[in-house]
């Protein structure tokens, strides 16, 4: 099969029919063998119905549904772990994104090197309080990634080599941060295509304001995450032994100090009495500490912890 369209959807009922019209359309156009997985995260509306009926008319279409909903990540998680396409596409729901963009998707991939290629909507229609903290999210995305050549990292419309997708676990908030990710796994080539952008035809944003404040965490996690997941004592050890070091040579300081003011007869203050002393004291216990945070993060580390706990009540 050359193309699985992953579609994570929440409440989409009046999008689904031409939405799935239109990828069709693209996919007959350029003869693809093709799959449209349609992950239903716990919809209250119609759209799990509506799902039923499209695939009574369409072999192309999968259904999965949840028993609640998760969010988007552990949709397009369960969509991944489900393709079968030797190129994967997601797209939202909402015919936001455009389908006619899959050609040039599935070229880069297929035949241009690309192991993920990141839509960039660069004429955006939503509005501003939403597109200007993106763009802070994406600049601090791009600096601490060292993803330089990506300018909207959060883009639902995306295409993965099958590999990738198949490598990567995506929880939590972590649909922003997909390329990280892919990037973390070892998929250097990353490319980015400007896509059509249209406003919200149906329906509401399914995510808050609290959105912003989730990902400015999963951002500062995935970097930690990335940089220290397999080896927390890398982080906590060193920290912890520079603090240890630093009680260390101010107690030194303090008996060498105290030997020279013996031996010059000088009247001298008891160790315990002097400020340095305390310091000395907190740098030393808080050394311990985070070294043995360091050394529990790590046995932690050694057991895979599965993160993504859902429940699908039917796949068809
Ligand atoms: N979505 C989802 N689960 C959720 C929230 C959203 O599967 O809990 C889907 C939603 O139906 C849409 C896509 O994720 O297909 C993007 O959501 P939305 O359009 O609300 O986000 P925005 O375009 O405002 O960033
Ligand atoms: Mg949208």
């Amino acid at each position: 099969m050359d193309i699985s369209v992953v579609v994570p959807l929440y409440n989409e009922e009046e999008s689904l029919p031409e939405l799935t019209a239109w990828i069709d359309r693209v996919m007959k156009a350029q003869n693809f063998s093709y799959e449209i997985i349609l992950v239903d995260d716990g919809s209250k509306d119609r759209s799990w119905k509506i799902v039923e009926e499209l695939k009574l008319q369409n072999p192309a279409i999968v259904g999965i549904k949840f028993r609640r909903n998760y969010g988007k990540s552990a949709a397009l998680n369960v969509g991944f772990d489900a393709a079968k396409g030797d190129v994967v596409i997601t797209m939202d729901a909402d015919l936001q994104d455009s389908p006619d963009e899959i050609p040039e998707l599935y070229d880069r991939i297929a035949n241009r090197g690309a192991d993920l290629v990141s839509g960039w909507k660069q004429k955006r229609y939503d509005p501003l309080t939403k597109t200007l903290p993106t763009k802070l999210f994406n600049a601090a995305t791009r600096y601490m990634s060292d993803i330089h050549n990506l300018h909207d990292f959060n883009c639902g419309l995306k295409a993965y080599r099958k590999d990738v997708v198949k490598n990567i676990e995506v929880y939590g908030e972590m649909h922003r941060y997909i390329p990280v990710l892919a990037k973390w796994a070892g998929f250097t080539n990353i490319q980015e295509q400007v896509v059509q952008h249209y406003p919200r035809k149906y329906g509401t944003t399914k995510f808050g304001a609290g959105r912003f404040i989730k990902g400015f965490l999963d951002l500062l996690s995935i970097f930690f995450v990335g940089k220290f997941g397999k080896r927390p004592m890398h982080f906590f050890g060193t920290l912890g032994v520079l603090s240890f070091l630093t009680g260390f040579v101010i107690t030194c300081y303090l008996i060498f100090d105290k030997l020279m003011s013996i031996a010059a007869g000088t009247a001298y203050r008891n160790i315990t009495e002097q400020p340095l002393f305390f310091l000395s004291l907190v740098a030393i216990l808080l050394g311990s500490q985070l070294f043995l945070t360091g050394f529990i993060a790590e046995l932690i580390s050694r057991n895979s912890v599965d993160r993504n706990n859902y429940q699908i009540e039917s796949h068809i």
